[in-house]
């Protein structure tokens, strides 16, 4: 008999194998594309120049087609829980961030506490979708830094801080540099932009991956994840948006 069979005679294997797996869930966690928060600075460019430079940079990319299910899926706005309209006053977000963990476990107490443990105030993102792996396959976590209206800490890096204090960050559990979120991390992700877009007045082009940020030297989203932004949710939220001004 050797000791992994005794161990896992006693249970202790299973447990050990837990805690492992959640340490590495942990630490990649950390690594994988959260930045530390800055200081904020209020003196800004205007919002047209950011805008324009990042519409030329969206569609100068991926311009060849794919196809996706469920492409023109309706997405229904009622029942918008409490808890995503803060009673604190408004900051003026322009941007809305958006981010894959990276990893297949996640959920906003696990982030809350990877970032704390790094030193960070509290959990970087403003928003996390969960994916069935640490909470309920498209529950949409809202952190305790939008409750405040708290600048972001989930994009650093870039000029003036730019995306940290003015963009909104939320975070799909998950690695997406292959596959896309699960069918409900994605309608609940389009109900929130929705929402968030029209109580803001973030246009569609201001809907971004992490990557788009000018000087984010990372993957995120994940490539295939950002391949259906470009291609299919930006073109719907589009849409989606119109309507709504036309009804
Ligand atoms: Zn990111």
């Amino acid at each position: 008999m050797n000791d992994s069979v005794s161990i896992n005679r006693t249970g202790l294997f299973p447990r050990i194998q837990l805690s492992l797996w959640i340490s590495f869930a942990l630490s990649v966690t950390v690594i994988g594309c959260q930045e530390k928060p800055k200081i904020v600075i209020s003196n800004l460019p205007t919002f047209s120049i950011l805008q324009k430079e990042n519409v030329s940079r969206h569609h100068s990319r991926y311009t060849h087609p794919i196809r996706y299910q469920n492409h023109h899926e309706h997405i229904s706005m009622g029942d918008i829980p409490p808890s995503w309209i803060p009673a604190s006053p408004p900051r003026p977000w322009r941007w809305i961030v958006i981010h894959h963990s990276a990893t297949e476990f996640g959920s906003a107490r696990l982030f809350d506490r990877a970032h704390r443990a790094r030193g960070w105030d509290e959990m970087g993102y403003h928003f996390v979708i969960d994916n069935g792996h640490g909470g309920r396959d498209g529950k949409v976590e809202v952190g305790s830094r939008w409750v405040k209206q708290k600048w972001g800490a989930h994009c650093g890096g870039t000029p003036n801080n730019e995306y940290n204090n003015y963009g909104i960050g939320i975070c799909l559990v998950g690695n997406f540099s292959k596959k896309l979120p699960s069918a409900r991390q994605l309608r609940s992700l389009k109900k929130l932009l929705i929402f968030l877009m029209q109580r803001y007045h973030i246009p569609p082009s201001n809907v971004i991956g992490h990557r788009d940020a000018p000087g984010a030297r990372t993957a995120c989203p994940g490539n295939a994840f950002y391949r259906y932004l470009n291609n299919v949710l930006r073109p719907e939220l589009s849409r989606q948006i119109l309507l709504v001004k036309n009804r």
